[in-house]
């Protein structure tokens, strides 16, 4: 499922998107099992949609309560649900991008705040940075960098501006009174865990604002605790525009959000979407989101990441493996080694029994849940030395 293994038909079945030789049947807190009852550590938490381990009780226990009351009804009747996810959200949301839309999936709260953004500001103009990931929907995959998600979908729209990630020159320049949005994400993650800098993002919110741009952050795998922080942005100090939320914040059911400030929300006009926001996985949203917030999971994220990253340098000094950096923050990890990311997450998998993902060719990526212990990281850092030996 890793992108660069998501080769259409590759195994000859009769499915689109290639899968692995493994079949999950169960998840328990920080562990995926098979049908044999095998149990892997997932130090990918399913592509990060699992902050709160899998099947957390609280959420089992909300989505079958309001299974039972409720599946469905449309967005224009406020419904309990949805009510408490617009206030949580409301009030978690960094300053005062505390107006929620709720879409079904990440590339949908891009494509909001790409909409918003142009339609409340009146231009067409949008800026992203090289190696950006965003999405796969038309809107989103324009401001997609790597060519392997663009090929075969010409024309995709046009209007953006690739500037180079980090270069704080390049984005006061490209940036003007044309510009009706400045997309980045603060730590790129598919790109190959690569945290921008507070100076970058600093200037990034000057400059938007300094010519009437929004300033976006993608935080779709940075947010909801997992950098340590409850935004990635508010390690910078910042506040932007708007704020893209998805993957884990309805513990993997499928909910996006895109936060933003009144003005943008003014561009909203007529976007909708039937399933926005519906009561079942608003259900799953609240109670993701209230054991983030009551157990302090950023904080805690915060700790065992830091205990990990330690540890990873050190057995990649002490047992002269081919790593090459560790990098990221609190539980978003990049291990970027000297030899196929791929190889090395299959053996992983196979002979370790644990589970991480790849950010292209070369990195190792660690998303776990935002509740593992410090004896999770170690067998995380156990089963690497063990690989990479
Ligand atoms: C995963 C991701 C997306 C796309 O989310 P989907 O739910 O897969 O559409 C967009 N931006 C970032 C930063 C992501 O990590």
């Amino acid at each position: 499922m890793g992108a660069d293994e998501a080769t259409a038909g590759e195994d000859g079945e009769g499915f689109v998107f290639s899968e692995k030789p493994l079949e999950i049947v169960g998840g328990d807190g920080v562990h995926l099992h098979d049908a044999d009852g095998t149990a892997y550590l997932d130090a990918g938490a399913a592509y990060a949609c699992a902050p709160i381990g899998h099947c957390h009780p609280a959420v089992v226990e909300a989505v079958q309560t309001q299974a039972e009351e409720l599946l469905y009804v449309q967005a224009s009747y406020p419904t309990p649900t949805r009510t408490e996810t617009y206030a949580r959200l409301g009030a978690l949301a960094p300053g005062d991008c505390s107006k929620v839309w709720l879409c079904n999936s990440g590339t949908e709260a891009v494509e909001a705040a790409l909409k918003f953004a142009r339609s409340a500001t009146g231009r067409t103009k949008v800026i992203a940075a090289k190696g950006a990931f965003h999405g796969r929907t038309m809107g989103a995959l324009s401001l997609t960098w790597k060519p392997k998600y663009r090929a075969g979908f010409d024309p995709i729209p046009r209007g953006v501006q690739f500037v180079p990630y980090g270069d704080e020159a390049a984005l006061a320049d490209a940036v003007d009174d044309d510009t009706a949005a400045v997309f980045l994400e603060p730590i790129q993650g598919e790109g190959g865990i690569h945290p921008a800098s507070d100076d970058y993002l600093q200037t990034a919110r000057e400059v938007t604002a300094e010519r009437g741009a929004a300033l976006v952050c993608d935080e779709i795998q940075t947010g909801l605790g997992r950098t340590g922080d409850l935004w990635a942005c508010e390690h910078a100090g910042i506040v932007p525009d708007a704020v893209t939320t998805a993957k884990g914040v309805a513990s993997g059911l499928p909910l996006g959000a895109t936060l933003c400030a009144d003005w943008l929300a003014e561009g909203a006009g007529d976007h909708g979407s039937t399933f926005s926001g519906n009561p079942l996985v608003c259900a799953a949203a609240d109670a993701t989101v209230d054991t983030i917030v009551e157990e302090s999971l950023a904080s805690h994220a915060a700790d065992v990441g830091a205990y990990l990253r330690e540890r990873l340098t050190t057995a990649a000094e002490t047992h002269d493996l081919p790593i090459r950096e560790v990098r990221g923050r609190g539980l978003m990890l990049g291990v970027q080694v000297r030899r196929g990311a791929n190889r090395t997450l299959k053996q992983l998998a196979l002979s370790e029994r644990v589970l991480a993902l790849p950010a292209g060719r070369t990195v190792v990526r660690l998303l776990p849940p935002l509740t593992i212990e410090r004896h999770h990281a170690d067998r995380i850092v156990d089963a690497l030395v063990e690989v990479l030996s």
